[in-house]
């Protein structure tokens, strides 16, 4: 595994030539929240998440040096989004963040099950009120039934009408039967479409696509730990920082990191011996692979330390 020690920040970084640093593949991130049992409220809180974001979006401007007008590219594809359940029961807090990331210029995204916005319009109405959302993710499952027709159009009509984006996730037939495609006033410029496949079409390719870039971006854990990839969150060692450290001290300021960012977004790991055969994970094959390579290295050292 190759030791790679940043040097410390100190202005602009070089993002023309040579070794990019991972603020150039780390932009954007997803954050995994979940409900404290006992109060209800997120954990970690939308309200230090808000926060992280602040400090992180004036850390990135300063490191891509955003007075410099030909790096302006540096700032689009910026986005936030929340990973969890209930969002509908949070709508004021996700109003808050929306609303920082709005002022930041960065696009912000929650993803709601269709069936509890069917259930209750009212919090959905309210969340698409938020015309910060940028993009609303609609969850399909499969099962669901044919939906009251009027109340569909009205939701999904509602976060066109907000100028927000919708995503439609699940399996393509559910998405078609469910006459989500045929809206009224709904047109593809406004839907990205995330098919889901189900068991029979979960084949591994032959070519697994290794370079890394399209997957990095920062993913938080709900204990604050942030990774540069979905493939490693959890894994013993893989953690930039964390969500209440200053930006500077983390791996994104020039804080040692047992991998190569640059390397793993333009080429992928290195890896040896065979992909798995048993998938434990939806994660690609790839990253299966990597992420079990490092679990396994990191369980050999606690080994070694017992
Ligand atoms: S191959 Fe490894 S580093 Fe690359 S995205 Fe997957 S888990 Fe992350």
């Amino acid at each position: 595994m190759n030791q790679h020690v940043a040097m410390p920040h100190a202005g602009p970084e070089d993002f023309g030539k040579g070794q990019l640093p991972p603020a150039f593949w780390l932009r954007s991130a997803a954050l995994f929240v979940t409900e404290d049992r006992r109060t209800g409220a997120y954990v970690p809180s939308v309200d230090r998440i808000g926060d992280w974001l602040g400090r992180f979006d004036a850390w990135y401007k300063d490191t891509i040096g955003i007075e410099n007008t030909d790096r302006l590219h540096l700032m689009y594809h910026r986005d936030i989004s929340l990973v969890g359940d209930r969002f509908l029961d949070h709508v004021p807090e996700l109003a808050r963040l929306a609303e920082i990331a709005s002022g930041l210029g960065v696009g912000f995204s929650v993803t709601v099950p269709l069936d509890e916005a069917l259930q209750d319009p009212q919090a959905m109405r309210a969340l698409i009120g938020c015309r910060a959302v940028s993009t609303l993710g609609v969850s399909i499952d499969s099962d669901l039934q044919t939906p009251d027709a009027a109340l569909l159009a009205s939701i999904l009509t509602g976060i066109v009408a907000a100028k927000g984006h919708l995503a439609f996730i699940g399996d393509y037939d559910a998405i078609a039967r469910l006459g989500l495609l045929d809206i009224p006033g709904v047109d593809s410029a406004q839907i990205t479409i995330h098919p889901k496949s189900r068991g029979a079409h979960l084949h591994s390719p032959d070519m697994p696509v290794a370079p890394c870039f399209s997957r990095l971006r920062i993913y938080g854990d709900v204990d604050g730990s942030l990774y540069p990839c979905l493939g490693l969150v959890g894994v013993p060692g893989m953690a930039l920082g964390h969500l209440d450290q200053p930006i500077e001290d983390t791996v994104l300021g020039g804080a040692a990191y047992p991998l190569r960012i640059d390397d793993l977004a333009r080429r992928g790991p290195a890896l040896t011996g065979a992909p798995p055969q048993d998938r434990l994970t939806g994660l690609p094959l790839v990253c299966e692979h990597h992420r079990r390579a490092l679990l396994a290295v990191a369980g050999d050292d606690a080994g070694g330390q017992g």
